[in-house]
């Protein structure tokens, strides 16, 4: 199918999404992703005929073990039995977490299912996108890695080159990790400045090893990047990526986090960038992947700006008429931060556009 005609969309949904709890206080609490469905139906987002709402199934257990350690995944199960102790310092334990992520990762292996078995063209997840989750331990609000479970699903079912446009504002080193050494996955983020930003990782000069040298690309952004220093990022790295590499699968992850209102960052976008952006990789979808594009949600922990995100990405890939409320960041166009937007491009461009021969 190409771009134009009318693509099939799932939202991917289960109630037991809202049993992840980490505290009334916590950025990922109960009923984030309930205001994220409600704001749907009640936009005419979902249940109008274009759009569907698929169930997602848990993590199957037999993935959970390929991507995780036997002793993680037993260090998690314990806590989840007796609440006792935590995932990390950031990352509460509470009794049931073992299901529980195992039903938010689900999210993005079901549709990714759905869209391997022919029912749908692409899906869009609330939750996924446990990008700080490593084989052996978690992090930064994540448990279980969604995105290399679906990574292993898809190349057990012959899909080889699978590309993951990480936008979210922190860097996703569990992601970085998994496939740092190969080049039939290409990871490539925009995040804010390791330099201060959590989780401290995703310099420019951390571009792969290996095999997999120039397939992870890291693009540090400066605080007050704004939606035209953002699109104009996107444009020089991730465009001529996606062209250079052909995927047969894409993974995004909107970089909800970007948003001026989210409290944990400064990269001070609208979802004006999320709509730009969407719109760029689903063209790049349906020109190299044959549609296939699955996006999970990430960070995102302002309720307003998530639940405008989600709804912004569905609109392009549904093709549905939506705007957001007026959105109104306070941004002065800078010098600094120009030449600093300019100076990461011209490096990435530098490196790793040279060692892949771009
Ligand atoms: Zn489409
Ligand atoms: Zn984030």
């Amino acid at each position: 199918m190409s771009g134009g005609e009318e693509c099939r969309v799932a939202f991917m949904w289960d109630d037991s999404f809202e049993q992840f709890d980490n505290g009334i206080n916590h950025p990922v609490r109960r009923g984030r992703f309930r205001a994220v469905r409600d704001y749907l139906w009640d936009q005419g987002l979902l249940g109008n005929g274009h759009t569907l709402e698929m169930r997602a199934e848990p993590l199957p257990e037999e993935l959970l073990r390929i991507v995780h350690t036997t002793d993680y995944i037993q260090m998690v199960r314990q806590i989840s039995e007796t609440g006792v102790g935590d995932i990390d310092i950031d990352t509460p334990g509470f009794v049931g977490i073992y299901d529980t992520a195992r039903s938010l990762c689900g999210g993005t292996t079901t549709g990714v299912d759905a869209i391997l078995n022919g029912e749908i063209d692409h899906f869009v997840s609330p939750t996924g996108g446990f990008h700080h989750a490593f084989p052996d331990h978690g992090g930064g609000f994540c448990v279980f890695n969604d995105i290399a479970a679906s990574v292993c699903l898809l190349q057990s079912r012959g899909v080889n080159r699978v590309l993951i446009v990480d936008l979210d504002v922190h860097h996703g080193n569990g992601i970085q990790h998994y496939f740092y050494d190969r080049s039939d996955v290409m990871y490539v983020s925009i995040h804010e400045d390791p330099e201060w930003m959590y989780p401290h990782s995703g310099r420019v000069e951390e571009c792969g090893s290996g095999e997999g040298i120039g397939y992870t690309v890291n693009v540090p952004l400066p605080m007050d990047t704004g939606d035209s220093g953002y699109q104009y990022a996107f444009d020089q790295v991730v465009s001529p990526l996606m062209e250079f590499f052909q995927p047969e699968f894409i993974f995004m992850l909107p970089g909800f986090d970007t948003h001026f209102l989210d409290p944990l960052a400064h990269m001070v976008t609208t979802t004006s960038t999320v709509r730009y952006t969407t719109t760029k990789i689903h063209a790049a979808a349906h020109k190299f992947s044959d549609g296939r594009l699955a996006v999970v949600s990430g960070g995102g922990y302002h309720k307003d700006a998530l639940r405008w995100g989600v709804a912004t990405v569905i609109s392009v890939l549904a093709m549905l008429p939506y705007s957001a409320p007026e959105e109104s960041p306070s941004l002065t166009e800078d010098r600094e931060t120009w030449d600093e937007i300019h100076s990461a491009v011209e490096t990435v461009r530098n490196t790793v556009f040279t060692i892949l021969g771009l």
